[in-house]
Parts: C-alpha cells; sequence; structure tokens
C-alpha cells in the first residue's frame, strides 16, 4: 500500500497525473465498487423486486445513500418497473366481467326505477365515486335478498348509507342495501336468509335525498383490501329479466 501510495506520489510529481488518477480510482473502485456492486445487486434485485408493493416507502433511503455510489440508475429502474406491475392488476380488474347470476330475486319487490345517470355505478359524489347503483322506490317497499345467503353486517352510518345491510350470498358476492328505512330491518348479524326472503324495506336514512335503495355488489370480500364493488346493473337487469 505505501509502495503504491509513493509510486502514484513520484508520478503526480512527475507530473503524471493523468495516470495517477486512473491508478486511485482503480484501486478505490475495486475495493470500494466490489461492495456495492455485489450488495446492491443482491439487494435491490430481492429487496427491491421481491416485494414491491411494500418497498416504496422504504426505498427512497437506501436508494438514495447507495444510489449515489453506482446504483443510482440500476437501482432506480426495478421499483419503476416493479410498480407498474403492481398497479395493473388493479386498473385492469374492474374491466374484467364477472359473470353474472341466472338465478335470483330482484332486490326490491315493487315499482322501481334505475334513474339518471346520477344513480349510476361510478357517478362522481363529493369526495368519492359512487359504489353502487341506486333503486328509486317508494319508502316502505320491501328490500328481499336477491339470493340465500348470511347476514354479514348490519350498521347504521347517519353520514352515509344510513341503515345498512350486507349479505354473504351464495354466490360468493357481498351485497350491500343501503338508506334502509328505520325501524323495518327483520334480519341480523349471522342470520341465514333465503332468496327472496324480506330484509328490510326502502328508505332515506343516512345521506339520501329521497327513498331508494342503494345496491353495491362486491367480489372478493366486502370492506376487505382485496374486495372491489363492480358494476351491479347487469345483474340487477338479469334478476329483473330485462
Ligand atoms: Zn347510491
Amino acid at each position: 500500500m505505501a509502495r503504491i501510495v509513493r509510486a502514484s506520489l513520484l508520478l503526480t510529481t512527475l507530473g503524471a497525473v493523468a495516470l495517477a488518477l486512473p491508478l486511485n480510482t482503480a484501486v478505490a473502485a475495486n475495493s470500494g465498487g466490489a461492495a456495492p456492486t455485489s450488495v446492491s445487486p443482491a439487494g435491490s434485485g430481492s429487496t427491491g423486486g421481491a416485494a414491491p408493493g411494500e418497498v416504496p416507502p422504504r426505498a427512497p433511503a437506501p436508494k438514495a445513500t447507495s444510489a449515489r455510489t453506482g446504483g443510482a440508475v440500476p437501482g432506480s429502474k426495478p421499483p419503476v418497473k416493479a410498480r407498474p406491475k403492481a398497479a395493473k392488476p388493479v386498473a385492469a380488474a374492474p374491466t374484467t366481467p364477472a359473470p353474472l347470476t341466472s338465478a335470483g330475486v330482484f332486490p326490491v319487490s315493487g315499482p322501481y326505477s334505475f334513474g339518471g345517470r346520477d344513480a349510476r355505478f361510478g357517478a362522481a359524489r363529493a369526495g368519492h365515486i359512487h359504489q353502487g347503483q341506486d333503486v328509486i322506490a317508494a319508502s316502505g317497499t320491501p328490500i328481499v335478498a336477491p339470493l340465500s345467503g348470511t347476514i354479514l353486517w348490519k350498521a347504521d352510518q347517519p353520514a352515509g348509507a344510513g341503515i345498512y345491510l350486507i349479505e354473504h350470498a351464495s354466490d360468493g358476492r357481498d351485497y350491500a342495501f343501503m338508506h334502509i328505512k328505520r325501524g323495518t330491518t327483520r334480519v341480523t348479524v349471522g342470520d341465514a336468509v333465503r332468496a327472496g326472503e324480506q330484509l328490510a324495506q326502502v328508505g332515506e336514512t343516512g345521506d339520501a335525498t329521497g327513498p331508494h335503495l342503494h345496491f353495491e355488489m362486491w367480489v372478493g370480500g366486502w370492506g376487505t383490501t382485496t374486495g372491489r364493488p363492480i358494476d351491479p346493473l347487469p345483474q340487477l337487469k338479469r334478476w329483473a329479466g330485462l
């Protein structure tokens, strides 16, 4: 080491600066470069690529430091590729058509309408997107279970859904019935229900401008991180015989 330093010093004093720098950087690159290259590919390759979903919050810190040593380009690229991969299924999922159920009963037992654009799934709402289809009907019209199943949840959300029920149905989907008329709920959590069985009555509890059933259809589990609501109108039309 001492000899090499002396040699490079001699070279620099001789005016061979261009030769001395390559020597020093070559030594530094071998000792310092070997560690980063063996660590960063293994580190950014396995941790950065294996868990892209949970990495983003952690990634910036280690990569900012190791990135400057030489992993900047290769280290920053994988996460960029990984993110679209993670985002794609979420974006593509809503467009995948869900098979309709041929059996079942229309959930409102009485005169109804599907309303206008504002009643549709995906319509804009203040601060969110409409996650269901509104079925406009007179207050007191029976709400019935479209399929057999189990009552999964019952609650009152005064600022939103009002009084609502969630049914886990025999088709594996979860169905939400919202804005239920106060005092009309006939079932509670854990109850088994038959297709066509009355659950409650149409009302306007919660954030509603008039009596209607806000109806949601969920795949993957209502209220879970993997579950999501899908447009229930095609299924509603099927049950209605339209
Ligand atoms: Zn609604």
